[in-house]
């Protein structure tokens, strides 16, 4: 175990997280790493200064060490078609803008060195073994003795180069299915030379390439190795091997591990909302007891809170936070001064991140619309404060609220619901989404700080804006300069014969408890709302799943032994019986998140509820929900009665836009955001970032 160097005097709220790690020759200054993210920055060299403009605004946000997305050592490696490497003098100084506003910041940063393998989007790729990539398209060449030997020799000259850039340590990817892992596994390792086979020959590429690294560098400069603990794959490495890997890791030259879990094709999720926080540090701390340099724990650690309970605990020297960095780049300077209140918690949704980096998305984060355009959203303090109302308490208006209010304008507003976050309120009382409670928390605080003043209760006509009589200011004083419409949506009500039946209810009437749901229920509408009331319906009422009974549902395995830590999944029995319907024909849930959608499809299947699409809705009655079936050329294939206590409607949502006319019509400003300007596609992302921007072009 390392020992730190103690400060003079302990931070009071987190003396854990805000103790300095040395790191080979480098000291941190506090415990907060900002794990790599692949932003889609790295990409194209006209994205420099915005690339370097993301990472300072983090530097100045307090982060201890900011590690950059993937870096190939090779065009073979890259991960997407002329994606971002570092092989030559020219991109040395292109990495030069980056590391000195980093530096100027106040910051520290890593180069993370990637290779690909099979995982890369390039039709160039290379790979340890036969075995083809069940994520990319592209067919690679296994790689001959001649090519491991080059790679190896690129991935020093890449270290070599990035120390020359100016960069404070490097990161070697071995995890995650890239290509060390590759070679590590058997999963994707068939050789049958020197380099494949016995653990010993499988961990001799990473061997080789460290001590490749370690010449090319300074004695003193850090290297750390991203070591996959887990893989969550069938014939994935055993604990034996991975402790072995680790103390070869250490006696090589690695400065510190920074743990990675579950590979891109896991069965297992490892990063969204639903992972229970923290589910895999304990793996981390397992490596406590096989090396002494560094440990960095990872995954579904969003606040400081819990990173300080894992570093208290003393098996784990430093935690890496890449999301929330994303999400809130003050995320450590607030922490270090006692406002993590104030921090906008990464909700672990993927929305705007892994979600865009997986379709060649520039990466940004559904809270924070400004990440990644940093030069070109901004919120600047206004010169001339203007008086805003916003009506609609949802993400849309909180967003375009606070984010007035910091600018320096005067805010009110205007919620007709007793409470503050609109239909994100439902979201979080979903099984798995509570994680949506923490924006809640970070919006009331952030309306209380920037005297945002809030009518909660409030339905606002369009008179009362017009006359003022709304307003908490009186006279002139209370007269608007602005109004933002961010009214939302209303659940849409089908037209279905029965649709008034009293078994018929709203996704939002069950979600939110207002009326008894019986044992057997129709879903109507399999969007993402349809598959989200799906999973409130099959579990309990306290459905926060322990990590015990959370790694039985994914079958994560307790016995180390096996290979890849997988078994077979054992779920909960569900406590209803449900049917979810759509009209189109085909696979249901194909609209959901890229990254997530597979863990919601998971998840409905395993508690056995039955799948029905191309149906129409012929009738709602006594007996149930009368439908007719379709297959996928539109044949109808019967008549169905699903027998069932109740229905409920998850069938999109239609605009509230009831003041937009009269406002509009009578001359005020007005801008209309989030649902109230369109409901198709609607989402918290769009909502938000439509707030953010309206306030950003406010004067
Ligand atoms: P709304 O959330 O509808 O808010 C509008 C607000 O305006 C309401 O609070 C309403 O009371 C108020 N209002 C209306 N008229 C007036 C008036 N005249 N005066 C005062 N107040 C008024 N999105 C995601 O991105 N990711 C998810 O994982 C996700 N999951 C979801 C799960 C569920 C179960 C649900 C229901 C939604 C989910 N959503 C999700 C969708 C997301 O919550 C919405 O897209 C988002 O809330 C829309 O924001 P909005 O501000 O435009 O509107
Ligand atoms: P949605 O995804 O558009 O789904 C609406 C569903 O209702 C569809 O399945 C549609 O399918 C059905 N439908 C539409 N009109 C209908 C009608 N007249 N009669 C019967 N069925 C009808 O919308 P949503 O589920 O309400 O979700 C709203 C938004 O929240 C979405 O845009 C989504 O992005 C967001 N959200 C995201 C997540 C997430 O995990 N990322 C989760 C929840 C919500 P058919 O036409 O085939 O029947
Ligand atoms: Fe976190 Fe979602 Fe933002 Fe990604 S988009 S950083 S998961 S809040």
């Amino acid at each position: 175990m390392t020992s730190p160097t103690a400060p003079v005097t302990p931070n009071p709220h987190f003396p854990h997280l805000f103790t300095p790690l040395q790191i080979n020759g480098l000291t941190l200054p506090n415990r907060i790493v900002m794990g790599s993210m692949h932003t889609g920055l790295e990409d194209r060299v006209w994205d420099t200064d915005k690339l370097a403009a993301y990472y300072a605004e983090r530097a100045r946000g307090g982060a201890g060490l900011i590690i950059t997305g993937g870096f190939a050592t090779s065009r073979a490696g890259q991960l997407v078609i002329l994606g971002g490497k570092m092989t030559n003098t020219l991109e040395v100084v292109r990495h030069r803008t980056i590391t000195r506003a980093v530096h100027e910041a106040g910051g520290l940063i890593a180069m993370q060195l990637i290779h690909a393998g099979r995982y890369g989007y390039n039709p160039f790729k290379v790979a340890a073994g036969s075995e083809p990539s069940p994520i990319h398209p592209f067919k690679h060449l296994k790689m001959t003795d001649r090519i491991i030997w080059h790679t190896i020799k690129t991935f020093g000259q890449s270290a070599k180069l990035a120390e020359r850039a100016g960069y404070d340590a490097i990161e070697l990817m071995g995890g995650e299915g890239y290509l060390i892992n590759q070679f590590l596994c058997p999963h994707t390792n068939d050789r049958t030379d020197k380099w494949g086979g016995s653990t010993e020959n499988r961990q001799r590429f990473l061997v080789e390439i460290i001590k490749e690294v370690r010449k090319q560098v300074s004695a003193d400069f850090p290297v750390i190795l991203r070591q996959s603990i887990a893989d969550f794959v069938k014939n994935g490495q055993t604990w034996d091997e991975i402790a072995l890997m680790a103390r070869k890791a250490e006696e090589f030259g690695v400065d510190a591990i920074n743990t990675d879990i579950g590979w891109h094709e896991a069965g297992v999720p490892t990063i969204v909302t639903s992972v229970p926080r923290g589910a895999f540090v304990k793996f981390t701390e397992r490596l406590r007891d096989e090396v002494s340099i560094p440990l960095i724990a990872s995954n579904r650690i969003n606040t400081p809170e819990f990173a300080e309970d894992i570093l208290e605990r003393g098996r784990v020297d430093a935690v890496s936070m890449a999301r929330p960095m994303l999400a809130d780049p003050d995320l450590p300077n607030k922490a270090r001064d006692g406002r993590s209140d104030e921090i906008n918690t990464c909700i672990g949704c993927n929305q705007a991140c892994l979600d865009h980096a997986f379709v060649g998305k520039k990466v940004s984060c559904l809270l924070n619309p400004r990440a990644g355009r940093e030069t070109t959203l901004t919120l600047g303090a206004t010169r001339r404060a203007r008086h805003v109302a916003v009506i609609g308490a949802g993400p849309a208006g909180l967003a375009a609220a606070v984010s007035a209010a910091q600018r320096g304008h005067r805010v009110e507003l205007f919620e007709a619901g007793e409470s503050i976050g609109g239909q994100f309120s439902i979201a979080a009382r979903i099984p798995g989404k509570e994680e949506f409670n923490e924006t809640i928390r970070y919006y009331t605080r952030q309306l209380e700080i920037n005297n945002v003043t809030v009518h909660l209760g409030k339905r606002v006509s369009a008179e009362e804006i017009l006359d003022g009589s709304a307003s908490a200011a009186k006279g002139e004083a209370a007269k608007f300069d602005d109004v933002v419409i961010a009214t939302g949506v209303v659940p849409r009500i089908p037209d279905i014969p029965g649709i008034d039946h009293p078994m018929v209810m709203s996704y939002a009437d069950a979600v939110l408890g207002r009326r008894d749901i019986g044992k057997r229920v129709a879903v109507i509408g399999a969007g993402g709302i349809g598959f989200d009331v799906t999973e409130f319906l099959t579990v309990d009422e306290s459905p926060t799943l322990n990590l015990k009974e959370w790694e039985q549902e994914w079958g994560v395995s307790e016995d180390l032994s096996i290979p890849g830590f997988v078994t077979k999944p054992r779920p909960l029995p569900p406590v209803r019986e449900v049917f979810l319907v759509q009209r189109k024909p085909g696979r249901q849930g194909k609209t959901l998140g890229k990254t997530s959608g597979w863990v919601h499809r998971a998840a409905v299947k395993m508690k056995g509820v039955e799948q029905i699409s191309g149906a129409t809705y012929d009738l709602i009655d006594d007996e149930g929900l009368h439908i007719t079936v379709h297959d996928k050329e539109g044949n109808e294939t019967g008549k169905r009665v699903l027998e069932v206590d109740n229905v409920v409607v998850c069938a999109g949502q239609e605009s509230v836009r009831d003041l937009v006319d009269p406002l509009t019509v009578a001359g005020i400003t007005t801008h209309v955001i989030g649902g109230a300007d369109l409901a198709s596609e609607l989402d918290a992302k769009r909502a938000i970032r439509q707030g953010t921007e309206v306030a950003a072009s406010l004067p």
